[in-house]
């Protein structure tokens, strides 16, 4: 079958092919310690299940506007204002299925072909492939670990050229949990405001940070920089709402409009009582979120402190999201490993363990592990790791 260009160019998710292994193995009723997966182990709370459930039972069953119903519109302006002190219309804001959907809407109603969008490395696996399904060119700078993996303002400078549009910060970010300070994103925002570069904020990680730090968003800085960004966010990851398909971005009312245009033609609106869901999530109580923050440090610390005792592994703590990204390159290096894809196939195979390779995320020496996991299934994962590196 011939197929379009913009597909032939998309690169598979690494991610899949150890997830299908692993879903595989379950299937043959082998035990399996999955620690792969971008989700919260935890259902979504009553209280978002339940305005769900009326909203069916009230008819709300039908189309809605394609931007989204005006009482979710209102609720996310007002989170805006109460929790990052933005404010915003109604005509800024879309409400999408699902973060990743803001993105793609936002990449094919912004990019012309061969406009370059800057990409942090480690990146989120899609960012790439959604910028070239858009016809734009990704441009990659590297976070060095040393640096808990993030990239430096004269980084983002260096990479920038007459065709740059814009740039993607992800700030607590997936893959690596690292969080960006203040003083770090401004100097990213002066060289991007000085430039005419546009910053594409994913917060999606904004309410899952620990140890009191706090999340900052770029738009805050100043009028140049609250017009120079959109704000990608989301129900998913705060609310455990994966399969919902909930998201929403915020900006420049003529971009947003663009983007809730190609909505109508194509997923028409967000699935209509999902949005009640998101409406209650944000406006309802935040209790269920608080608890399973402190489930997630808990878990973080533990994580952390189980892989470093590891001999040929070392692993940052970081200061977001659900993620842990390990140096794992002394292990495979001691246990004659150049590739890490092929060291985590061998885990699987071994030890049934099921990780990222930091490939996915255009990383050689690392992997991502997810503590979205119970407790008791992160110890057994990690000791399987253990087991397979220093051998008994
Ligand atoms: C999970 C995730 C998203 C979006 O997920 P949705 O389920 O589509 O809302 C966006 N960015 C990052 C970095 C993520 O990890």
């Amino acid at each position: 079958m011939k197929l379009a260009k913009r597909v032939t160019v998309l690169s598979p998710s690494p991610t899949l092919a150890i997830t299908a292994k692993a879903n595989e193995l379950k299937r043959q009723g082998v035990d399996v310690v999955g620690l792969g997966a971008g989700e919260p182990d935890f259902n979504t709370p009553e209280h978002i299940i339940a305005a769900a459930e009326q909203a069916m039972r009230e008819g709300k069953t039908k189309y809605t506007a394609a931007r989204g119903i005006p009482e979710l519109i209102q609720a996310i302006r007002d989170k805006f204002e109460r929790d990052n002190g933005l404010s915003y219309s109604a005509k800024q804001i879309i409400v999408t299925n699902g973060g990743k959907h803001a993105l793609y809407n936002l990449f094919m109603a912004l990019l012309n072909p061969g406009d370059e969008v800057i990409i942090p490395i480690p990146y989120w696996v899609s960012y790439p492939e959604m910028v070239k399904v858009a016809d734009g060119v990704p441009v990659f700078i590297e976070g060095a670990e040393t640096n808990g993996f993030k990239v430096t303002a004269d980084q983002v400078k260096a990479a920038i050229t007459p065709r740059t549009r814009a740039i993607v910060i992800n700030s607590p970010s997936n893959p690596t949990g690292s969080i960006y300070t203040r003083k770090e994103l401004e100097a990213i925002a002066d060289v991007c405001l000085s430039h005419g570069v546009l910053m594409v904020s994913d917060e999606i990680y904004e309410k899952l940070i620990y140890d009191g730090h706090s999340h900052v968003s770029v738009a805050t800085f100043s009028k140049e920089a609250y017009e120079n960004t959109v704000i990608i966010n989301g129900m998913s990851k705060p609310y455990s709402m994966t399969g919902w398909r909930m998201g929403y971005a915020a900006g420049n009312e003529q971009l947003i409009q663009a983007m809730v245009d190609l909505s109508s033609h194509s997923t028409s609106n967000p699935t209509s009582f999902a949005q009640y869901g998101a409406l209650a999530a944000l406006a309802g109580t935040q209790e269920p979120l608080e608890k399973m923050k402190q489930e997630f440090v808990k878990r973080r610390d533990r994580v952390v402190e189980l892989l470093n005792e590891i001999d040929g592994i070392s692993c940052l703590k970081p200061e977001g999201a659900f993620y842990v990204f390990p140096n794992v390159s002394r292990a495979m290096q001691k246990m004659g490993y150049t590739d890490v894809d092929k060291w985590c196939e061998a885990l699987l195979e071994q030890e049934k363990v099921a990780v990222v390779p930091g490939s996915g995320f255009g990383v050689k020496d690392n992997i991502r592990i997810s503590y979205a996991a119970s407790m008791e299934q992160l110890e057994k994962g990690i000791g399987r790791i253990k087991r397979f590196v220093e051998g008994r």
